[in-house]
């Protein structure tokens, strides 16, 4: 299903303590702001909003950097203004779903999202995640304190589903107030409202003891996805053979609709497999006269550049050619390093073997050339 998200990230989030605010710390080494770009993205946001401070706007072209599909624009002096002022950014029909998030809300996750989308579909107005409150709850006032009933209580998170058109008709009316909970502005109105599984890590960032939590869960929010690539090509006529993005002098050439350099080949459907996005031959069908000829280096960047499109990050490939000629092993220090400048990963993440088959089959005949590869990958979660 086709959906919007707003990401509200405007207030200064004084209860975190001194320092820069909240959404620009780093959390396992990334800004918070982008966890959960990162995250809604890799969930198939069709367009992401950033609704930050406007003297941030730059801030945001740095901390989302690699990224594509989000944009930012500038919030209001409350936070109604301000997720007022990112629907106002978003384009879409009245029906589509749009999903307003809490950019102190770093964990969320595909599972999160489904669910909302689930209950829009089903037929709620509005929906959001919410957690049974487990703690006995107290209240002190005046010198007393006296224990309040927990019965059906329940802690709202974020994101919260919508479709476009029903939360702007809400922020319309509400004129100049504020609102800290969209859900709230649709249930006043009577609208149908669903809860979805809230999730302990869905939790926010508020105070300085959070983020130190938030460290120890960064780790279960994203997972390492691997994936297998393999690709051959025939041996013909021809004078050089490319093999990793280098140029070997050969008596011989790969017959092949591009470059036919295997080695590249094999490993862009490996990271391709990696992040689920089909294979090679769908991103660059050999009928396009475009890839002619074509240097495959293009291929494997744009495979790269969608794993980082989706919020991941390439943890290590290995590629092995299987030849009986030419000899790889002098070439391998230059296709590790022309590996590396393509993926745009350190050498030490890029690893080339080669070996053969003895004389057996028919890369031992000498009738063709076998490569294949793996990645490993991190993506949210
Ligand atoms: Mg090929």
């Amino acid at each position: 299903m086709s959906f919007s998200c707003l990401i509200v990230a405007a207030g200064q989030g004084l209860r975190a303590g001194p320092g820069e605010p909240k959404t620009w710390r780093l959390l396992g080494g990334r800004p918070v702001l982008r966890w959960s770009a990162e995250a809604l993205l890799a969930a198939g946001a069709r367009q992401v909003v950033v609704v930050l401070a406007a003297d941030r706007l730059d801030a945001a072209q740095e901390a989302l950097g690699g990224l594509t599909g989000w944009r930012a624009v500038a919030g209001g002096a409350t936070r109604a203004r301000s997720v007022a002022a990112g629907l106002a950014a978003l384009a879409g029909e009245a029906d589509e779903p749009v999903l307003v998030h809490d950019a102190a809300r770093p964990f969320v996750a595909a599972a999160h999202v489904e669910a909302l989308l689930a209950a829009l579909a089903a037929g709620a107005e509005a929906a959001a995640p919410a957690l049974p409150v487990s703690d006995t709850l107290k209240q002190q006032a005046g010198g007393t304190v006296r224990t309040v009933p927990r019965d059906g209580l329940l802690r709202a998170q974020t994101p919260q589903a919508f479709r476009l058109g029903r939360l702007r008709a809400a922020y319309a009316e509400l004129g100049d107030a504020d609102a800290t909970d969209d859900l709230a502005l649709i249930e006043r109105a009577g609208g149908r409202v669903a809860l979805t599984a809230g999730d302990p890590m869905l939790m926010k960032l508020t105070y300085p003891e959070d983020f130190a939590m938030a460290e120890r869960l960064a780790g279960a929010a994203r997972i390492t996805r691997v994936g297998f690539g393999v690709d051959a090509h025939r041996w013909g006529p021809g004078e050089a053979v490319w093999l990793c993005g280098v140029r070997i002098a050969h008596d011989q050439a790969l017959v092949g609709h591009s470059d036919a350099d295997a080695g590249l080949h094999a490993l862009t459907d490996a990271l391709l497999g990696a992040i689920g996005e089909g294979d090679i031959g769908q991103h660059f069908p050999p009928s396009d006269p475009r890839w002619r000829g074509a240097a495959s280096e293009a291929f494997l960047a744009h495979a790269a550049g969608l794993v980082t499109a989706r919020g991941g990050r390439i943890l290590n490939v290995d590629v092995t050619l299987v030849c009986e000629r030419p000899k790889v092993g002098p070439h391998r220090p230059a296709m590790r390093i022309r590996l590396a400048q393509i993926l745009g990963v350190p050498e030490s993440r890029v690893s080339v073997k080669a070996t053969t088959t003895e004389g057996m089959g028919y890369t031992g005949r000498q009738e063709g050339l076998l490569a294949q590869a793996v990645a490993a990958v991190e993506t949210p979660a």
